[in-house]
């Protein structure tokens, strides 16, 4: 596997592979950038098939991580994590405290969290080895579960989104379809029906959509009909890779906007799909990011209405985002990867001016030494 080609191509700055013979622990951290501050990104537990799998997906997802942050407008860098290994066999607390040690030997360039089969008593083991931990218990002076700070920030992100393509500043009598009625969905149900909208749901999981009709007096949806509703918003909040060649020709929403991470099968392919049906795309990462903003507010003391009110931010991205896609007539998602970038650019160039400058005051430093 060509490694450094992968890390060039992809911008990597670090990646560290940490191996313990004793408590079986092996796991990758991934540093993609730090321009813009620590790197914050979760932990995924995961029986990956090979390494080179392993690799692979702590290589993109921390380089999505990279995106989100500076696109939210977060000081943070993307990183992220994967342990390799099954959830239900390998997970201890030594393997996590060893896990917390790696992560504490990076001085802070890395900040770890929860992402999937990690939960919060996990990362809670991990944070006893390092203070370079984030998504503690509530009881633990954290911020707890972050789905409804990720539901509020989906729910402005949908009023952003009606604003701009629907031009109504209320929700009120705007139909949404609810794909995945989960920890985010059913948050995001009550804050919709909340403001007057009409909203269907479909879920896996029966118990769940009976639980949102009796609560919220949601309507209930077949599960191969929720995304052809005729509705003005199509939200998925439950899997990644359903914006596809089957499923987009479907959706007569004129807006999908939903929580769900890595949304589209083929970021490239698929975005262009949906701009080409006329249909208003949040990108995934900018509209789901609520959760990462409520972890963020733990560095400076948390405090759950200063989270919820930065997460209502979302509202301006997401009107940004899809202005900067018609100035240029480019997909939203490829408008949303400018902003970030161009952030990005931004503070390197900035460093670069203070690096020169401080080179050059060292040079004149030297010169009046050797007078
Ligand atoms: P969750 O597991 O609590 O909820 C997902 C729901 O989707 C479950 O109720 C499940 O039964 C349902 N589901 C699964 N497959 C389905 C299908 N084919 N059709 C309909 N429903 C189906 O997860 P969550 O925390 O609510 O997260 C939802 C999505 O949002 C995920 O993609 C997650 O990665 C993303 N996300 C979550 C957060 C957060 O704060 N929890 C933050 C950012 C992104």
């Amino acid at each position: 596997m060509a490694i450094f080609e992968d890390l060039t191509t992809m911008g990597h700055e670090q990646v560290v592979f940490c191996h313990d013979k004793t408590t079986g622990l092996k796991a990758i951290i991934a540093i993609h950038d730090t321009t813009l501050g620590p790197a914050l990104g979760g932990c995924r537990m995961w029986d990956y098939k090979s390494d080179e799998e392993a690799l692979r997906d702590v290589l993109r997802l921390s380089r999505g991580m990279t995106y989100k942050n500076a696109v939210s407008g977060l000081n943070l860098g993307g990183g992220k994590s994967v342990i390799i290994g099954d959830p239900k066999k390998i997970k201890s607390e030594a393997l996590f405290r060893t896990f917390g040690r790696f992560v504490d030997s990076l001085g802070g360039r890395y900040i770890t969290a929860e992402d999937v089969n990690i939960r919060v008593s996990d990362i809670e083991q991990v944070g006893l080895e390092t203070a370079y931990v984030s998504g503690v218990s509530s009881r633990a002076g954290g911020s707890g579960d972050p789905s409804p700070v990720t539901a509020w920030g989906v729910f402005q992100g949908i009023k952003a989104s009606v604003k701009y393509k629907l031009n109504k500043d209320s929700l009120k009598g705007v139909s949404v379809a609810i794909q995945g009625a989960g920890a985010v969905g059913s948050h995001l149900i009550e804050y919709l029906v909340n403001e007057g909208a009409k909203v269907h749901v479909a879920d896996i999981d029966p118990e769940k959509v009976k639980a949102n009709v009796k609560l919220y007096g949601a309507e209930a949806a077949q599960l191969h009909e929720i995304h052809k509703l005729n509705v003005d918003v199509f939200a998925p909040c439950a899997l990644g890779g359903f914006l596809n060649d089957q499923t987009i020709p479907e959706i007569k929403a004129p807006i999908v906007a939903g929580a769900a991470n890595n949304q589209l099968l083929d970021e490239g392919i698929h975005g262009a799909m949906l701009k080409e049906r006329g249909i208003l795309y949040a990108p995934d990462y900018v509209i789901n990011a609520g959760g990462v903003i409520n972890v963020y507010q733990e560095l400076s003391g948390y405090d759950a209405e200063v989270a919820k009110k930065k997460a209502s931010g979302i509202y301006d991205t997401l009107l940004a985002v899809y202005k900067q896609a018609d100035e240029q007539q480019i997909t939203t998602n490829a408008a949303s990867n400018v902003i970030a970038e161009q952030r990005i650019q931004s503070v390197k160039a900035m460093k670069d001016l203070r690096n020169t400058m401080n080179n050059q005051n060292w040079v004149q430093g030297n010169r009046g030494r050797g007078r």
